[in-house]
């Protein structure tokens, strides 16, 4: 089977892996939370590498925000499409409102028990770090889409945009899942504005209660003005889930079986 890559793709590739790098090296020089032990570390580091892959192909195979995008630029459709606005302003209400889709889809995964099955993939990591961002069951990956591509359609969000918006986000969910220890001073000021690793572990707690809270991608304002804002210390947050309790549970395979093979609750 022959893979044709375009030049956005490598360059999109050669970006994650770059934020990548720089996120594995902070994690080792000032990390938030204790490390697994190293041969488990590396039996992770492969099922990461099986879900990137995974997620790749899922996200090359099934594009559909971005024929979205593009069947409503060509059609006239939606509303971005048809308000006269300058570039900028277009550019940052595109911005927010596929930001604010993803808050909404996200929240979603974890309080509709049938995606909260399949989401139940992401938060089966028993470590938390920038790895764990590339942990996602496709069926979860897909059903995000195909909101974001219904949500593209009703905005009409330009095809160039919504790349933007991709490549930020990506990095973003890359950042905030990162076991880095960021300093209070500065995480009490990110936190203000976006969604910080501080806050993403409290949203990865064993605990529902602490869990269903944090939703954001990028900005901290959809989980502010929605209630669902959770600030507390994290040293004594156990991330990961009550029923993944053993590394092999946690691997590519039964991580991806999780969804069929487990209850509704945890
Ligand atoms: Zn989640």
């Amino acid at each position: 089977m022959k893979v044709h890559l375009e030049r956005s793709d490598i360059f999109k590739v050669a970006a994650i892996l770059g934020v990548l790098g720089l996120a594995l090296l902070q994690e080792n020089r000032r990390p938030l939370r204790k490390k697994l032990p190293p041969q488990e570390s590396r039996k992770r580091i492969q099922t990461s590498a099986a879900f990137a892959v995974l997620a790749g192909a899922t996200l090359r195979g099934f594009p559909w925000p971005h024929k979205s995008a593009a069947f409503a630029e060509r059609c006239k459709l939606g509303l971005l499409n048809n308000a006269i606005l300058p570039h900028k302003l277009r550019l940052i209400l595109s911005f927010l409102l596929l930001d604010y889709q993803l808050y909404l889809s996200h929240r979603w995964s974890h309080e509709v028990p049938i995606i909260w099955r399949l989401h139940k993939t992401h938060h089966s990591d028993l470590e938390l770090d920038t790895l764990t961002s590339l942990r996602f069951h496709s069926f979860d990956l897909m059903l995000s889409n195909l909101f974001q591509a219904f949500w593209v359609l009703v905005w009409g969000i330009s095809p160039k945009h919504l790349s933007v918006f991709e490549v930020l986000s990506i990095h973003f969910a890359q950042l905030h899942h990162a076991n880095v220890q960021l300093g209070k001073s500065i995480e009490e000021s990110l936190q203000k504005v976006f969604i910080t690793p501080h806050l993403h572990t409290i949203h990865h707690s064993i605990l529902a209660s602490e869990r269903n809270s944090n939703y954001g991608i990028v900005f901290s304002l959809w989980d502010r003005l929605h209630g669902t804002f959770e600030s507390k210390p994290v040293e004594s947050v156990q991330v990961g889930l009550t029923k993944v309790k053993r590394p092999e549970r946690a691997r590519f395979l039964p991580a991806l079986l999780l969804p069929f093979t487990s209850g509704f609750e945890e």
